[in-house]
């Protein structure tokens, strides 16, 4: 039955790590940006909005079938790449459906571009806020200049800055996407270190911790065969996460490294828990040596490629 309603989402249906438990409300499909050279998440799928009515129909369907199981729908994430690139009118309208069938929601989320948020004044983003937008994913990935252009990210570390300024001002929560790895060999180090002044300077409830993949239609696996773009090697990855986290000033927040792209599964808060992320990273980089890590690697991502 569930099936129809995401249909269009395929493999990767893919919804912010911190609504796992979230019921997803179809919205848009794809990403209105899909340019970032790393990323095949849409499989093809180009930008679009659902539109209204057919909002409506799933939402309706979506009703029922939590109706039948006797489940109080609280939290719902606006499915798609960034869903906040709609005009505000238009997320007004869709917000006042998830009401209308689930009146007990208390949070609406879904992922953000740093210029989607900058696109809305405080005053729009504001009202969402009060119609319970309460938490955006935004995928910062670098804090990197030279790492974001390279991979046509389309926003600037500035970019990020003010969109994640904007929305602390807005009091909206928000959890970061930081990919390890996105630097490539030459720029490991800058990118650590940058992206973790970049992610001191805030103080985010969640920083979720990926790995770059080569998915196989994703711009880059062209510049990979060409060696314009070296992979780092899992245990690499790994040095360059410990090296994340050692540069990491914040105040109260999650780090979550469990995705399983990760080379090592890592959850803890910082900065109580900083040592001991510090000494399980070290632990694995003690037992492993390169070829080990990449077997591992190659055993677990079979189906996306590697050089
Ligand atoms: S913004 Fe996100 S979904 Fe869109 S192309 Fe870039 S990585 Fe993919």
């Amino acid at each position: 039955m569930l099936n129809e309603i995401y249909k269009e989402y395929g493999e990767y249906f893919y919804v912010p790590m911190t609504q796992g438990y979230s019921i997803a409300i179809p919205i848009t499909v794809g990403c209105s940006w899909n340019k970032c050279l790393y990323c095949d998440l849409n499989q093809g799928n180009k930008y679009r909005f659902l539109g209204l009515e057919e909002i409506d129909r799933r939402l309706k369907i979506l009703k029922d079938y939590y109706s039948n199981r006797h489940r109080t729908v609280k939290k719902v994430v606006m499915a798609g790449g960034n869903p906040l690139c709609l005009d505000t009118n238009i997320l007004i309208e869709i917000i006042k459906l998830i009401r209308y069938y689930f009146p007990h929601v208390d949070n609406i989320s879904g992922f953000a571009r740093a210029n989607d948020i900058l696109r809305k004044s405080k005053d729009e983003l504001l009202r969402l806020k009060a119609l319970g937008v309460g938490e955006l994913s935004i995928g910062i990935e670098s804090g990197n200049n030279e790492v974001l252009a390279f991979h046509n990210k389309g926003v600037t570390r500035e970019d990020n800055y003010l969109a994640l300024t904007r929305l602390e001002q807005c009091n909206i929560s928000y959890s970061t996407y930081i990919m390890l790895g996105l630097g490539g060999r030459k720029l490991s180090k800058k990118h650590a270190i940058d992206t973790a002044k970049f992610l001191s300077e805030f103080n985010p409830d969640v920083i979720i911790v990926v790995t770059l993949v080569l998915f196989k239609n994703a711009k880059l696996v062209e510049k990979v065969r060409k060696k314009e773009f070296i992979r780092l090697r899992p245990l690499e990855s790994l040095k360059e996460e410990k090296l994340l986290i050692e540069n990491l000033n914040l105040k109260n927040t999650i780090f979550n490294g469990t995705h399983k792209t990760n080379a090592l599964i890592l959850k803890g808060r910082l900065p109580q828990q900083k040592d001991i992320l510090l000494d399980k990273i070290h632990r694995e980089l003690e037992e492993y040596n390169n070829d080990d890590m990449k077997d591992k690697e190659v055993l677990k991502w079979k189906r996306w490629s590697v050089e």
